[in-house]
This record gives structure tokens, sequence and C-alpha cells, in this order.
């Protein structure tokens, strides 16, 4: 039975062989993924294996380029696609370091890149006054004051704000694919609780989760179902949720000693 639903379940991303330089030297060696509708995959590793990489690609930066392998998602390949085609089709890249536009409110922001998703998925865009009744019930998720609202994106938020900012932002646009990229990075224990908590209430069974961390503390409190450690722009190893815990005790180091054995 336990098959029967798996094999069932939507492959939401398959990243095949995946290969990509940056200033025409390799960073990503032959990367592959692939997540399934409901599932929250965490990819661990140390700075430097390219995991942010990884991500960035999967959201269509331009810096990288790809030179080998492709990336599926919703059975279609992306590679051809711009990165605000891959944003209105559902994906989302919750950045390591938001970036700051002064002058741009953050319900302007919000509002406008909601309207756009709608308007791509062939729907009215709602106005004003129902957009901020949606944001507020959202605000509750990530325990923010309505206030943010009217401040300029990101400009002097702190760490804690900008990573709850992201996850706002995730809880309206209601992505496919989220990828969260070090949303720990940061954060003290309180707000990497709001931060988490907010995550586990958006997720639902029918989207797919993408959680890059180079700590196993955020996967207390994000659960995934699969873990992967990346070295050197591979997926080196893959396992459950208690690769994690074997990494946290045991250090990266590990991993080359059981490479050389
Ligand atoms: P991680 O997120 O795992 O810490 P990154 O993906 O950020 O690793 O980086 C992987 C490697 O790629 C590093 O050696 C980094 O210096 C290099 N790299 C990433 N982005 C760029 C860039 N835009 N220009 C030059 N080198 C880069
Ligand atoms: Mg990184």
């Amino acid at each position: 039975m336990l098959l029967e639903t798996d094999s069932m379940s939507e492959t939401i991303l398959s990243v095949r062989n995946l290969t990509a330089n940056v200033d025409g030297t390799p960073i990503l060696k032959g990367v592959n993924l692939e997540i399934k509708a409901g599932e929250v995959h965490a990819i661990m590793g140390r700075n430097g294996s390219g995991k942010s990489t990884l991500s960035k690609i999967i959201a269509g930066h331009p810096d990288y380029e790809v030179t080998g392998g492709d990336i599926i998602y919703q059975g279609q390949s992306i590679l051809e696609q711009e990165p605000n085609e891959r944003a209105l089709d559902g994906i989302f890249l919750a950045f390591q370091y938001p970036l700051a536009i002064p002058g741009v409110s953050n319900l302007d922001f919000l509002r406008v890149a909601y309207n756009a998703k709608r308007k791509h998925q062939g729907l009215e865009e709602i106005d004003t006054f129902d957009f901020e009744d949606l944001v507020e019930e959202k605000l509750e998720i990530v325990k923010m004051k309505s206030s943010f609202l009217e401040r300029s994106l990101n400009e002097g938020f702190s760490g804690g704000e900008k990573k709850r900012n992201e996850i706002l932002q995730m809880a309206i646009l209601d992505p496919t694919l989220t990828i969260l990229d070090e949303i720990d990075s940061g954060l003290d224990i309180d707000a990497l609780k709001v931060v988490s908590e907010g995550v586990n209430q958006i997720k639902t069974p029918d989207k797919a989760y993408l959680v890059i961390t180079h700590y196993q503390r955020l996967l207390n409190y994000i659960e995934p179902d699969f873990v992967h450690v990346m070295q050197d722009g591979k997926i080196v190893t893959s396992g459950g949720k208690e690769l994690a815990l074997e990494l946290e005790s045991r250090g990266y180091e590990f991993l080359e000693e059981a490479a050389i054995a």
C-alpha cells in the first residue's frame, strides 16, 4: 500500500546530473535530486560546497552557467525559463541575504508580486483593501506587526525581521516549490522558532520544500524527510533525518573518512 501511494505522489522537482560554472569555474559537478509533493528535503554541507549555487540555479540566477544536465519542474525543463517565469510558476527562493529596496514599501512589493501571480494564473487582480485583509491574516503566522508593511522592503530590518519577511512572502505567494537557503543564519532561538513554526503552518502535502542549512539545529524545528550532504559541488551522501544528527555529532570530516575507507 505504502509503495502504491508513494509512486502516485507527484514529482515536483527533479535535478538531473546538473553541472554549472561561475566565471568559467565549475561549481556544481553533477547534482541529482528528486523532490516529490509533500516532501521536505534538507541539504547540508560545509560553506562553499555549492548549496546556495544550486538554489540560485533552480531559481534562474543569471550569473550561473548550466553546462550539463537538466532541471525538471512539474514535468518540464525550466533551463530556458527566465527567473520571473519560474517564480510565477511557483518556485520560491528565500534568500540567505535578502535585498533591501529603499522606496518600495513592503506592502506594495507583496501586492505587486501577488497580483502578478494571480494574473499569470488567469485570475483577477485583487484591490488594495482586500489585499490588506489577506496580509493581516498572514502576519500572524510570522508574528509581525502591521507597521512592517509600511516600511521600505527590508530596509533597516534586523536579521530576524528579514527572515520573517521572507516567510511572509512565502505565505502570501503560496509557492509549489519553496527553497529556504540558510533561513536560520543570524537568527536567535526565538526568531528561529517563529520562522520554523511559520513554515510548518504554511506547509501542505501538495507542495515541495528544500531546506538548506549549515547546522542541524534548524532541522529540529523543520523536520526533513530526507537529508543530503553536499561536498565540492555534489551530493555525496543522503539519508533520513538521523543523518543530520550524525553530522552534528561527528562533523563533516567523517564523510571524508568514509570516502577514503
Ligand atoms: P555554500 O552555499 O554551500 O556555502 P556557494 O554555493 O555559495 O556555497 O559557493 C560555492 C562555491 O562557488 C564557492 O567556492 C564560491 O566562492 C563560488 N561562487 C559562488 N557564487 C559565486 C559567484 N557569483 N562568483 C564567483 N564564485 C562564486
Ligand atoms: Mg550558502
